[in-house]
């Protein structure tokens, strides 16, 4: 199966300053013409090459018929919870349509939540997502273009300050891509997010957290999820390949910026995960990185299928009271978006029923 998408790599969305300088030089066009198009793209937020009204003509021609295009996906559906969160589905030039999630995070700031792939081959038995397998890698245009077309839906006193790659699909997995999209959306010429303000969450492909760690300066999440091997191996797959220890080390590894922490991710899935005992067994497991790490407990967020419950809230309780005893920083993550399948671990389109 390919996964990297079969499209041309020529959506300006995914392109560095530099590259539209080459391509604008190549073009025999002068220079202040690349500042133009890199305006009209990151700052401005054009949908096309008609809207960038101070170019000639002439040019904008000319990209089109070299096949420059400004995104390569529209927007599909847009479902809004009533807490507040929004949906957006995203349809891809090939057809295929990932979810890209506004969480709201009070004064009028927005998290955004992005997919990297199309489907996941992760398997992870607790997320919607994994039950789809992998279609295809996201470019990194398609990514970045998830953040501009939501700019364009929220109202203008409204900011998103933050963006977490935890939507459909392992980052890492997608390594190149998502690198390269983090690199065009910190660009403080062009869309500007400081990369303190950007997360990547992993369900732990170790060799490239070290690799991620070295390339961008981002905060990094851990989909943990168990305090053994033996669950772990049983819900994550992923674990048969890099069990609990060698995820620990690599945590241990991961540059982190002073006084920033590491967030661990814990999915409770009732009589699973959730026990005294297995709280204990955590805060063992994660003692040579205590200090390096925010334990954040996630109650499942129920879709048919997969058999598992959602513990009471009591059971919640307990569990993060042992790990605070133990002088973890644990929180619990207010679930948002239930109502529209926004959830974490819900996203995916559903079949038509
Ligand atoms: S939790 Fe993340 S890595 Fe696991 S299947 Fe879902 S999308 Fe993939």
């Amino acid at each position: 199966m390919a996964i990297r998408p079969d499209i041309p790599p020529k959506n300006l969305t995914e392109m560095s300053r530099e590259a539209i300088a080459a391509l604008v030089a190549d073009l025999g066009e002068p220079a202040y013409r690349a500042d133009q198009i890199h305006g009209w793209v990151f700052q401005r937020g054009a949908r096309s090459l008609d809207a960038m009204s101070n170019l000639p003509k002439r040019l904008r021609a000319r990209l089109a018929e070299a096949g420059y295009a400004v995104g390569r996906v529209e927007v599909g559906q847009l479902r809004e919870s009533i807490d507040g969160t929004r949906k957006l589905a995203v349809r891809l030039d090939d057809g295929a349509v990932v979810e890209t999630v506004l969480i709201p995070m009070g004064e009028g700031r927005f998290s955004q939540c992005v997919s990297s792939q199309v489907g996941c081959a992760l398997d992870c038995k607790f997320c919607y997502t994994g039950t789809l397998g992998l279609s295809r890698h996201l470019t990194p245009g398609e990514i970045v273009d998830q953040v501009l077309l939501a700019r364009t839906l929220v109202p203008d006193d409204v900011r998103i300050t933050h963006i977490v790659y935890m939507g459909m699909g392992e980052p890492l997995h997608n390594f190149d891509g998502v690198v390269q999209s983090i690199r065009v959306l910190t660009d403080p010429e062009g869309i500007g997010f400081s990369p303190r303000k950007i997360t990547v969450s992993t369900s732990g492909l170790v060799p490239k957290i070290k690799a991620l760690g070295e390339a961008v300066p981002v905060n990094l999440a851990i989909s943990l999820n168990a305090s053994s091997d033996a669950i772990r191996d049983r819900i994550m797959p992923v674990n048969k390949r890099y069990p609990i220890e060698t995820l620990v080390e690599a945590v241990d590894d991961y540059p982190i910026h002073s006084r920033g922490k590491m967030t661990m991710e814990y999915v409770l899935l009732g009589e699973v995960n959730d026990s005294d005992t297995d709280a204990h067994r955590l805060a063992r497991v994660l003692a040579r990185v205590r200090h390096k790490v925010r334990i954040n407990l996630i109650p499942w967020n129920p879709f048919q299928g997969p058999g598992y419950d959602r513990p009471e809230e009591a059971r919640v309780r307990a569990f993060q009271q042992i790990l605070e005893r133990r002088r973890y920083t644990v929180t619990v993550r207010t679930t948002k978006g239930l109502d529209i399948d926004a959830a974490c671990g819900q996203l995916g389109e559903r079949p038509a029923s």
